[in-house]
C-alpha cells in the first residue's frame, strides 16, 4: 500500500515508564480509514512476554501507589485534565485520523476524558465509606474502600480516549495500578492519553500500555495470576470469552458490551425533535456506538411521515473526511467493518425489509481510498429479522411500525441486548410507564439513545453487560473493595448474635 504520511513514527509499548518493543519484532500499521494511504504510525504487535513485563511492573508499582494519599493521586489526575484541555484539538485531530469520526465528535471524545478526570479527581477527597452502629456496646463498625490491585483493561476502538479514561481515572484515584490494551486499530489516542498522564506525574509502572492483537495480548492479560480485576468494553462475543476466562481464577470482571438500542416514537411526539434525535442517534459516529439508535419503533399514526422525512434528511447528511468541519459522517473504522455493514444491508434486503435510502459504499473521488457507507434506512422491518436483532455497528437503522406503547415495549425488549433506550412522547404518564418497562440500563425521554454523561452510571442488562457500571459511583464500586472494620473498646470478649445486651 502507498504511504503518504511524512511524520510516521514507531511507538513502543509503555511499560514501567519506558518504551518497550515487542520481543517478537512484530509490528502493525495504524492507517487512516478516511484515506488508507495515510499511515499514522507503527505499533508493536505484542504478546505474552510484554504482558508479563507490564503486569509485573504494575504489581511492583502497586505497593507504593496504593499508599499515596488519595487527594495526592487526585492532584495528578487534575493536572492530566489540564494537559488534555490544552491539547484537545491536537488529540481530536489525531483521533479523527485514526478512527474516522468527525472532529466535533472527537473533540467530544477528548472532552469526555477531561470530564471523567475532573469527576474522579473529586473522588480523591470523597471516596466515602460507611459507618454504622454496632449491635454491641463500646464497639465501632465501619467500612472503607480499598484498591483491588493490578487491573487489566481491554478497550474497543469507537471511543479510543474516552473509554480508556472511564477505566483509568477511577482505577487510579482508588489506588490501583493498570495494564491497558487499546483496540489494535486505535492505539494512538490511548498513547496520547497515557502521555498526558505521565507528563502530569503518574509514576512509572502505575499505568502500562501493551498494544497488539485480540487474544495475543488480551487473553494473556485476563489469565495472568497477578491481575485482580479485568474491565472489558467490546462485543458481546468477546465479552463472553473474557468473562469465562476471568471466572476460572475468580477475577473481578466488568463487561460492557453490545447493544441494539430502540427509540420509540409515539403519535403524540414532537416529530421534528424525534427526527433530529433519530438522525443523531443512528448516524452519529457513523452508527458505531454501543448506544447507537439502531431500531426506531414508530406508532402507526406518524409512521409514514416519519419514514419519509427520516429518509429525506438522511440523504442530506454530508459524507467525507472527518477533518473537514462541514462533514456530518466520516468513514467506518476499517475495511472489515465496512464489509460487515454492507453484508447486513444485503441480509436486510434478502429478509424482505424495504430499503428507503443508502445501502451502498460511498466512494466518490475524494472518498475512494476510504471506508465510507451511506446512511441507510430500512423500513417495514419485522422484529424477528436479523437486522432488527443483531448489532450492525454502522450507519444502518431499522424502522418498525407499532400499534401502541405496549406493543412498542414488547418489540423494544424482544432482543438479547439491553443497553440504551429512548421514548418520544409528550405524555408524562406514558413516559414514566415506559421507563419502568424498558429492559435496558439506560432510558432517555425525548432524547436519542446516545448522550451519556460521565457522572452517571453507565451500563446495560441482559447480554449488554454483567451487572457492573462505568461512570459515576458505579466505577468506584468496581475499582474498590470493602474493608470491614470492627473496633471493640469494651476491654472484654463480646460475641455478636450471642451476647444480647439490654
Ligand atoms: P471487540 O470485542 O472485537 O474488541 C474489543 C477489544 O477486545 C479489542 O481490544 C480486542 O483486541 C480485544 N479482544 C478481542 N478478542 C479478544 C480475546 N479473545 N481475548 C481478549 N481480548 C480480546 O470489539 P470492537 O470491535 O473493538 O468494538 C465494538 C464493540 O464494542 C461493539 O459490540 C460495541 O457495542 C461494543 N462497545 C460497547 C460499549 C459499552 O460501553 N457497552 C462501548 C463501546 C463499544
Amino acid at each position: 500500500m502507498t504511504t503518504i504520511a511524512s511524520s510516521m513514527k514507531t511507538y513502543g509499548n509503555f511499560i514501567d515508564g519506558k518504551w518497550v518493543p515487542a520481543s517478537s519484532g512484530n509490528t502493525s500499521e495504524n492507517r487512516n480509514p478516511a484515506d488508507n494511504r495515510e499511515l499514522l504510525g507503527i505499533f508493536q504487535r505484542s504478546a505474552g512476554p510484554e504482558v508479563n513485563l507490564a503486569v509485573e511492573a504494575a504489581d511492583a508499582a502497586f505497593q507504593k501507589w496504593s499508599r499515596v494519599p488519595a487527594p495526592r493521586r487526585a492532584e495528578i489526575i487534575i493536572r492530566t485534565a489540564a494537559i488534555l484541555e490544552e491539547r484537545k484539538d491536537e488529540y481530536a485531530r489525531d483521533m479523527t485520523r485514526e478512527m474516522g469520526k468527525v472532529l466535533k465528535e472527537t473533540r467530544g471524545d477528548v472532552q469526555e476524558a477531561i470530564d471523567t478526570a475532573y469527576y474522579f479527581a473529586g473522588e480523591g477527597r470523597r471516596m466515602f465509606g460507611l459507618t454504622t452502629p454496632s449491635e454491641l456496646p463500646n464497639k465501632f463498625a465501619l467500612c472503607s474502600r480499598e484498591p483491588v490491585g493490578v487491573c487489566g483493561m481491554i478497550c474497543p476502538w469507537n471511543f479510543p480516549m474516552a473509554i480508556p479514561s472511564w477505566k483509568l481515572f477511577p482505577a487510579l484515584v482508588a489506588g490501583n495500578t493498570c495494564v491497558i490494551k487499546p483496540a489494535e486499530i486505535t492505539p494512538l489516542s490511548l498513547m496520547n492519553l497515557v502521555g498526558a498522564m505521565t507528563e502530569a506525574g503518574v509514576p512509572p509502572g502505575v499505568v502500562n500500555v501493551v498494544t497488539g492483537h485480540a487474544h495475543e495480548v488480551g487473553a494473556v492479560l485476563t489469565q495472568h495470576p497477578l491481575v485482580r480485576a479485568v474491565s472489558f468494553t467490546g462485543s458481546t462475543e468477546v465479552g463472553r470469552i473474557i468473562g469465562e476466562s476471568c471466572s476460572r481464577s475468580f477475577k473481578r470482571c466488568a463487561l460492557e458490551m453490545g447493544g441494539k438500542n430502540p427509540m420509540i416514537v409515539l403519535d403524540d411526539a414532537n416529530l421534528d425533535l424525534a427526527l433530529d434525535g433519530a438522525l443523531w442517534g443512528a448516524f452519529g459516529t457513523a452508527g458505531q456506538r454501543c448506544t447507537a439508535t439502531s431500531r426506531i419503533i414508530v406508532q402507526k399514526g406518524v409512521y409514514k411521515r416519519f419514514t419519509e422525512e427520516l429518509a429525506q434528511r438522511a440523504q442530506t447528511l454530508r459524507i467525507g473526511n472527518g477533518l473537514d468541519e462541514s462533514v456530518d459522517i466520516g468513514p467506518v473504522v476499517s475495511k472489515t467493518q465496512m464489509e460487515t455493514v454492507l453484508h447486513y444491508v444485503e441480509i436486510g434486503r434478502r429478509e424482505g425489509a424495504r430499503l428507503v435510502c443508502g445501502g451502498e459504499r460511498f466512494d466518490t473521488a475524494e472518498c475512494g481510498h476510504g471506508y465510507f457507507v451511506e446512511p441507510t434506512v430500512f423500513t417495514d422491518v419485522d422484529p424477528k429479522m436479523r437486522i432488527a436483532q443483531e448489532e450492525i455497528f454502522g450507519p444502518v437503522v431499522a424502522l418498525l411500525p407499532c400499534n401502541s406503547l405496549e406493543d412498542a415495549i414488547q418489540i423494544a425488549n424482544g432482543v438479547n441486548y439491553g443497553l440504551s433506550s429512548a421514548l418520544y412522547t409528550r405524555d408524562i404518564n406514558r413516559a414514566l410507564e415506559a421507563i419502568a418497562a424498558l429492559d435496558a440500563g439506560i432510558a432517555y425521554i425525548n432524547a436519542p439513545t446516545i448522550g451519556a454523561e460521565v457522572h452517571l452510571p453507565f451500563g446495560g442488562v441482559k447480554q449488554s453487560g454483567n451487572g457492573h457500571r462505568e461512570g459515576g459511583v458505579g466505577a468506584l464500586d468496581f475499582y474498590t473493595q470493602w474493608k470491614t472494620v470492627y473496633i471493640d473498646y469494651s476491654d472484654r470478649l463480646q460475641r455478636a448474635q450471642i451476647d444480647r445486651p439490654e
